[in-house]
């Protein structure tokens, strides 16, 4: 599954603006540490303390580095601005004769700012890093699930309209009416998404983020053609806008079939698309960064969604685990029913025998070379044998290397020194010989490209 290049440069942007404070010297060498609010036009500067409490005073109290940093935040606010503006725009063409008013796109917009706000909040949450391993984890049966209707009024404007369901804690929002039968389904698939989310010791602490009313979005597109006019990307599945904190993903890729009367589950059909794109809605935005990007945050992705789902246990001891996700990555069906399927989630069908560049040209290599149409499929599948090792093979199995990085990563740690954590002590030559090793004893042969 590819994510859009652009939500890529967004991740990027969000961070720019800065989450943590920065140090200000004033011209008599005073230091502050705080965060760019805002610079007035008469060239009062707005700054927020560390104690959460606003200061302002005029740009020249500042030292000539400090001033200049002001004009480079206020350049970077104003082109912020300037891209919510874009993306607004570019939700009204996409929304524009389905009945959505202006005041619904000025809540699409407002979920971002909500977004970053609630990024503080995230951050409160305490590392989970050192819970325990869940072996096994029991699912909830029941959700609350609400449907929304549009009033008779509305209905009568529309030419077609959204229907909103909402589970604990995702909201979905459709062009066309889902049957109860489909409403439940989902519910339970975004639900368990979460909850499996958040018992892995990895501190996705937007899985752990609980308050009411606040809720994961995702749409879901009848058509193809509404998901590309949406932003999906071309020979993409579904795809995760971070800014907006959105899924958006066509019912192509979700088992869905119009029967001529109503749209069915397709039994047959599967979901790991969705359950995909939910882990990357769910995954913290410093995972994101240079080093994690694309091997782990794939990855990541991948393990969640290769997990067997069958009844209301969820095992995820190494045992049993391990023969699915190797299975998932080399075997997979042989055939392929439709022209997505290479990139719908049925398995990766890469073999037993797979080879690979080095360990940290994989890791560090460019998004867009990592999600390339070519290269995508057999990257994904290695980031999830490489996700796997560290999570179930690596070292004795404390997970202590990944646990590392990710706190490496958390701390603004990115490339090769987040790698080093993950490293350990080890060579990255090291390091590969482990994996290699561990996944022979399960059938997987791994060999290195010639360098
Ligand atoms: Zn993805």
């Amino acid at each position: 599954m590819t994510d859009l290049i652009r939500t890529i440069t967004l991740i990027l942007f969000s961070f720019s603006g800065g989450l943590s404070g920065e140090t200000w010297v004033s011209s008599e060498q005073k230091k502050l540490e705080a965060t760019f609010v805002e610079l007035s036009a008469t060239e009062n500067l707005t700054l927020l303390r560390e104690n959460g409490q606003e200061t302002s005073f005029h740009l020249s109290r500042l030292s000539n580095e400090s001033q200049h940093l002001a004009k480079i935040r206020a350049l970077e606010k104003k082109e912020n601005e300037a891209r919510k503006l874009l993306e607004k725009r570019r939700y009204f063409e996409a929304f524009k004769g389905r009945g959505v008013s202006e005041k619904d796109l000025e809540n699409i917009i407002t979920v971002r700012e909500r977004q970053e706000k609630l990024e503080k909040i995230f951050s409160k949450i305490p590392d989970n890093f050192e819970a325990r391993w869940p072996d096994r984890i029991t699912l909830k049966k029941d959700y609350q699930i609400s449907t929304q209707q549009p009033s008779p009024q509305r209905k009568e404007e529309m030419r077609s309209y959204i229907h909103v369901y909402e589970s604990d804690h995702f909201r979905f929002e459709c062009d066309r009416a889902l049957t109860p039968y489909l409403v439940k389904k989902f519910c339970h698939l975004f639900e368990t998404t979460l909850q499996i989310c958040k018992a892995l010791p990895l501190s996705l602490k937007k899985s752990q983020y609980q308050e009411k009313g606040y809720k994961h979005r995702v749409i879901l597109t009848e058509s193809d053609s509404d998901y590309y006019e949406f932003g999906g990307p071309p020979y993409t599945a579904g795809a995760y806008f971070p800014a907006q904190d959105l899924i958006i993903i066509p019912f192509s890729s979700l088992g869905v079939k119009y029967s001529g009367k109503k749209f069915t589950y397709d039994r047959k059909g599967d979901n790991k698309t969705l359950i995909h794109e939910i882990v990357h809605q769910l995954t913290e935005k410093t995972y994101f960064s240079h080093g994690g990007m694309g091997w782990f945050t794939e990855g990541l992705a991948e393990y969640v969604a290769a997990i067997p789902q069958q009844n209301h246990v969820i095992r995820l001891d190494t045992d049993f685990l391990t023969k699915h996700v190797k299975s998932y990555v080399c075997d997979g069906p042989s055939s392929s029913p439709s022209r997505r399927s290479h990139k719908h989630h049925v398995g990766r069908r890469l073999g037993t025998n797979i080879k690979v560049s080095s360990f940290q040209s994989f890791a560090l290599q460019p998004y867009s070379s990592f999600s390339h149409p070519e290269d995508g499929n057999k990257n994904y599948g290695v980031s999830l044998l490489y996700i796997y090792h560290f999570l179930h093979l690596d070292r004795d199995r404390n997970r202590k290397p990944l646990k590392q990085f990710l706190l490496a990563l958390k701390t603004g740690k990115t490339g090769e020194k987040a790698l080093e954590a993950l490293y350990d002590g080890r060579s990255e030559k090291e390091l590969q010989k482990e994996i290699f090793t561990q996944w022979r004893k399960y059938g997987v042969n791994f060999s290195l490209e010639r360098p």
